[in-house]
């Protein structure tokens, strides 16, 4: 067992209210946000710390406990219809949400859960009553906003609900902690959000590199059914307007405008999510009126185990996105040695070095897409060289070290509230009473 686990901090509560560590991610509402879940769980218990996530039950056949590995549960609490319960109605379900975490809590001795960790703004709610009921500190990931999101719309999406800015102000003064991804997210926190500096902590995602490492390219494209002898030019991840996959095909139809005998191929990978671009019979109907359905292929949604065979006969992985807050694919893909071109948004500016690892593309105009596309694969020995630098610009982004720095951020949590608390007991009797007061110091 690590040294590094904390010695006051048995059992976390973890809450993912809209979508399940376990789901398959790359379609619907699942994505790296499931992925970061259920990595930072494993890495939490390998270090002695139990893990318990509580998410919303999406059928009537999700048993109400599941053991995800050792020292990790996943509770499903029931909180509304199963099936069909659109996101967008999610809040009018978070109270029923909460009554089945608290009611959890409840069946055990107080003190039962040492800190909650929430997940996106829809938890963050439901982790602030928790905070407050148990007497624990309060972590919170924001994962996405919605004011960065909205600034950055592409066309045809959806702005965020006005609603959900107001949520996640809340949720982010209310915290005793906040975890961002990057220092940008962290800046968006502090001057877009009013979250204060001192409590906001920068902690990178990462990637499985055990799992995500380079391999036998000819054998991946044998696997995947891919020909060898063609440029791959991939994308990954949920099909949205957001995610941007329709970038990528524009660009492929001008590189092929310019050289029709171009070997190209653009391999797109993931399911439907969302409103607007969101079925893959969208991206079919472009490729058609673009004059390129044939060098366009298709996958669903793949696990970690083929996803590796996809990067690795991947010449380049493209995340075209309108805005990212870290962006796991860009990671994965150089873990495995490939070279990515990525919009420069977000967290994708720290996920991808800039003519070292890849190329960060400026705007989404499909002749900028192509040129650095063209420039890439132009030059074998280049794109050699920077899918080396990617593996191992990649190797500083693990789950071990996200795993360190939220553990840093827990303990810090806990002095605040331990400290916090030692100052009100001279004051005070009841637990009440201390917790009344302790939020009144904590606002001061
Ligand atoms: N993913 C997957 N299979 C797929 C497509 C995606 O397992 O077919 C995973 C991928 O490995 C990554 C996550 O989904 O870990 C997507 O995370 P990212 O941060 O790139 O995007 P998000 O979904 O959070 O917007």
């Amino acid at each position: 067992m690590s040294s590094l686990r904390s010695s006051r901090l048995k059992r976390v509560a973890v809450l993912s209210v809209h979508t399940s560590p376990l789901a398959q991610p790359g379609t619907g509402d699942a994505g790296g946000m499931n992925v970061y879940v259920l990595q930072t769980a494993l890495q939490m218990a390998r270090r002695g710390v139990e893990v318990e996530i509580f998410t919303r039950a999406t059928s009537s056949a999700d048993p109400t406990v599941v053991e995800a590995a050792p020292g990790i549960l996943v509770r499903n609490v029931v909180a509304g219809p199963f099936e069909g319960l659109d996101k967008s109605d999610l809040p009018t379900q978070l109270c029923a949400f909460a009554a089945g975490v608290l009611r959890e809590e409840a069946r055990h001795e107080p003190g039962y859960y040492d800190l909650v960790h929430s997940h996106y703004w829809l938890s963050g709610q439901v982790g602030w009553l928790a905070r407050d009921r148990w007497g624990v500190p309060l972590v919170h990931t924001a994962h996405t906003l919605a004011a960065v999101k909205n600034a950055a719309l592409a066309e045809g999406d959806t702005p965020e609900p006005a609603a959900r800015e107001i949520g996640e102000r809340q949720v982010v003064a209310e915290a005793d902690r906040l975890i961002a991804n990057t220092s940008e997210e962290a800046k968006q926190l502090i001057e877009t959000y009013g979250a204060s500096p001192e409590k906001t902590d920068v902690v990178a995602p990462g990637a499985d590199l055990a799992k995500y490492r380079p391999g036998d390219r000819a054998a991946a494209r044998r696997e995947l059914g891919l020909r060898d002898d063609e440029h791959i030019v991939t994308f990954v991840g949920r099909i949205q307007p957001l995610k941007a996959p329709d970038v990528l095909v524009r660009a492929a139809a001008d590189l092929l405008a310019r050289d029709a005998t171009m070997p190209l191929r653009v391999l797109i990978v993931g399911g439907p999510s969302g409103t607007g671009l969101e079925r893959p019979d969208s991206l079919i109907d472009l490729a058609r009126s673009l004059g390129i359905s044939e060098q366009v292929t298709f996958l669903p949604p793949q696990p970690p185990d083929r996803l590796v065979e996809v990067y690795r006969a991947s010449d380049i992985v493209a995340v075209p996105s309108y805005s990212e807050s870290f962006g796991l694919v860009a990671i994965e893909a150089q873990a495995c040695g490939t070279p990515v071109v990525a919009a420069d948004v977000g967290g994708l500016g720290t996920a991808v070095r800039n003519r070292e690892t890849g190329i960060l593309v400026q705007g989404h105009r499909t002749e900028d897409w192509s040129s650095a596309i063209r420039w890439m694969l132009a030059d074998k020995h280049e794109l050699v060289r920077m899918g080396e630098n990617a593996q191992r610009h990649a190797a500083n982004f693990s789950w071990e070290r996200t795993a360190t720095g939220l553990l840093a951020s827990y303990e810090k949590a806990q002095e605040t509230y331990a400290g916090a608390l030692g100052r009100i007991d001279t004051q005070t009797t009841t637990k009440v009473d201390a917790m009344h007061r302790l939020r009144e110091l904590i606002r001061l």
